[in-house]
């Protein structure tokens, strides 16, 4: 293959789109990506990282041997080492404290096949359902939203639906930025079909600018304007009489629910005019199909599963499901969000969402893996970190995930990684997180290995490997079957191929997922039956409830968190287009960071007056949990006291050293919303 040009068609592994296209190379030389028609969820479209973001596969920074801890630094070592060393530590743990001192968490950066393994090993090798993935950090409450109302945690259609909606409301996601190509379809069919936009933000970002209509809540307020704006409809007589007769449930205890909602109090509470709520719900009134965006500006507070819940209330008493063009779309932040959850790394499901505690799921698995199973729902990330500093939880096998810098309260989480018995890290590069670890292993990125990716539409797509691993480096999935063969597992899995058939036979919503059924560009979107027929709309004509009805789901409004009259400035975060999360992959790619080599912190024209600040300025914030360092950009994307810090950092600017262990009350979720900090003018 020596000074071939070759041509593969990988996934991105940047966000929840899912954009699928074909990478040309020579040797380990990326010479252009090239998306193509047939790309079911972009098309001829990528973004700037899909295009130019791929540079770190060959960084020199790459993890290429396992790495053993000796002292306070790391020594290079040989796969069988790391094995052993691992192999005996975990047996030892288990036979001296069980099986439950042990977690285990998986990355949504990595594939369903990888998931799928992980949590395999934790439950049915070391017998703990402490099992987790990183949507705890931002998707949990989206998904328990739509459990609680519509049975189904995904989208209701496919990205190309969000096109044909007639209006499309966009809440605390900053689409253009995080979602870059879906914010292209949309920006495109208000151009061709006149698509109608309404965005409610703290922050006017790129599509707050292009709305018909943009407003600007207080933070952490979304829940009343939402309920407000439906209990308007209501007494409007607006609501779907018809729709809610035939297809749900609860609705006179939910419409009883509603009372508190008036325009009054919600003006009050939210600072949105009632002019500007009556013309919310008048649009979703006089349009024939409303689609619902959102995501983490929703989901990362204290009452997050609850203003998710409102949201799917919403459509719910409008009508707005069973319909092409209309339906609640949680935006899934990874690439593979949705898929490290749909393949089981919870602590509550096995893959499928199939509880842990229903005898005839568990008896179904137990046959399969042919060992008896733990039935008691295990711990959540965040449970794990309270568990490590309570002493009642030893070890952890992490991978794909800079926890230290990603977890909110990062120092109160690196204090729980310091205090671990015994740490194993698989990664691709060497991380802050790392640096607590005792073993870590060497892991190949997506361009390296095969598997499957699951985007924000529910679409499986497959991904094939570009190029050999680096160095010693091996994809996720081996390394885990290795060590479970070394643990007494019988695992003989040859191939992704091989998992996913283990997983298509044992979860009946991938009953029909197959690789030959993924092909080249073909997708299937789950739940997908036995006979390889997919659900591109999710509610047909009836809800996965017993009676095949949706429930209308009362919620109460949770107050965000006050961190004190000193904290005077509001910190929201997010993402930024060039970036990628904490920024292990884009600060390696010279493409991007020639563009935006670092993170800056937005400020209003009013309070750089007030505080003597410009373009440059560098300042420092201090939460009640840490203080990050920061330069200042001046810009009017926001007002007054709220400051915009995207979480793309994981040095001195890392939000994490600002947040709190505060959480969404029904999925531990943190609250990264609510934070505020005082500033200081370095
Ligand atoms: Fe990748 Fe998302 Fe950009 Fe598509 S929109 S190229 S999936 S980062």
């Amino acid at each position: 293959r020596e000074n071939r040009i070759e041509k593969t068609k990988t996934v991105c592994t940047y966000c929840g789109v899912g954009c699928s296209f074909d990478v040309w190379t020579k040797d380990r030389q990326v010479l252009k990506v090239e998306p193509q028609s047939e790309a079911p969820a972009n098309g001829i479209s990528t973004c700037v990282k899909g295009k130019f973001g791929w540079e770190f596969v060959n960084s020199e920074e790459r993890l290429t041997k396992p790495l053993i801890r000796e002292g306070d630094a790391f020594r290079e070592a040989e796969w069988e080492e790391a094995y052993d060393l691992i192999v005996n530590k975990f047996k030892e743990e288990k036979e001296k404290n069980g099986p439950d001192s042990l977690a285990f968490i998986t990355s949504s950066k990595c594939t369903n096949e990888d998931s799928y393994v992980m949590q395999k090993l934790s439950r049915a090798v070391i017998g703990t359902n402490n099992v987790d993935n990183c949507s705890r950090y931002c998707q949990s409450p989206a998904t328990m939203g739509l459990w609680r109302t519509v049975g189904y945690g995904g989208d209701s259609g496919s990205i190309t639906d969000i096109e044909k909606a007639e209006l499309v409301i966009i809440t605390g996601s900053n689409t253009a930025e995080a979602h870059p190509v879906l914010a292209t379809r949309v920006k495109r069919s208000q151009k061709l079909h006149g698509q109608k936009v309404i965005v409610a933000d703290l922050r006017k970002h790129e599509m707050a600018d292009r709305a018909d209509r943009f407003v600007q809540p207080k933070a952490g307020s979304d829940l009343v304007w939402i309920s407000a704006v439906t209990k308007y409809i209501i007494d409007q007589g607006w609501h779907d009489s018809e729709f809610l007769e035939e297809h749900v449930n609860g609705i006179d205890e939910y419409m009883e629910s509603l009372a508190p909602y008036t325009l009054d109090y919600a003006e009050e509470v939210t600072g949105l005019t009632k002019e500007e709520m009556i013309e919310i719900a008048t649009s979703i009134h006089e349009a024939e199909t409303t689609c619902f965006l959102w995501a983490m500006g929703i989901t990362q507070h204290g009452g997050g599963s609850d203003t998710s819940t409102a949201i799917s209330n919403l459509m719910l008493v409008t009508g707005n499901y069973m319909k092409p063009g209309a339906g609640t779309y949680p935006l899934r932040g990874h690439n593979n969000v949705q898929g490290a959850s749909d393949f089981g790394s919870m602590p509550d499901r096995f893959p499928g969402y199939e509880k842990v505690h229903d005898d005839a799921v568990r008896e179904r698995y137990e046959k399969g893996w042919g060992v008896d199973l733990p039935a008691e729902p295990g711990l959540n990330n965040h449970e794990m970190v309270e568990a490590i500093h309570d002493g009642n939880l030893n070890m952890m096998y992490l991978k794909g995930e800079e926890m230290g810098i990603v977890d909110s309260n990062a120092n109160y989480v690196q204090e729980a990684l310091e205090k671990l018995d015994f740490f194993v890290v698989q990664d691709i590069f060497f991380s802050k997180t790392a640096e607590f670890a005792d073993v870590v292993l060497p892991a190949s990125p997506s361009f390296e290995k095969e598997g499957t990716f699951t985007n924000t539409e529910r679409r499986f797509q497959r991904l094939y490997q570009v190029f050999d691993p680096l160095g010693d480096s091996k994809p996720d999935w081996k390394i885990i079957m290795e060590i479970a063969n070394r643990l007494g597992g019988d695992w003989n899995f040859e191939h992704p191929s091989d998992i996913m058939d283990e997983a298509a036979s044992l979860a009946p919503m991938f009953a029909g997922v197959s690789y030959d059924r993924l092909e080249g560009y073909d997708s299937l979107q789950w739940p997908v039956a036995e006979d390889g027929t997919d659900t591109p709309l999710l509610f047909k004509d009836r809800f996965p409830f017993p009676d095949g009805k949706a429930k209308l789901f009362p919620v109460e409004w949770t107050k965000p968190l006050e961190m004190g009259e000193e904290y005077d400035l509001h910190v929201n975060n997010g993402r930024m287009l060039e970036h990628f999360h904490e920024g292990n992959l884009t600060y390696k790619s010279e493409g991007i960071t020639k563009k935006t080599p670092s993170v800056f912190l937005e400020v209003s024209p009013e309070l750089a007056e007030e505080r003597g600040l410009e373009d440059g300025t560098v300042v420092r914030l201090t939460s009640p949990y840490g203080n990050v360092k920061v330069p200042c950009l001046v810009t009017d994307r926001v007002k007054g006291k709220e400051l915009y810090l995207p979480m793309n950092d994981s040095g001195e600017g890392a939000i994490n050293y600002l947040t709190s262990s505060h959480a969404d009350k029904d999925t531990d979720t943190p609250a990264y919303k609510e934070v505020s900090a005082k500033m200081e003018v370095l």
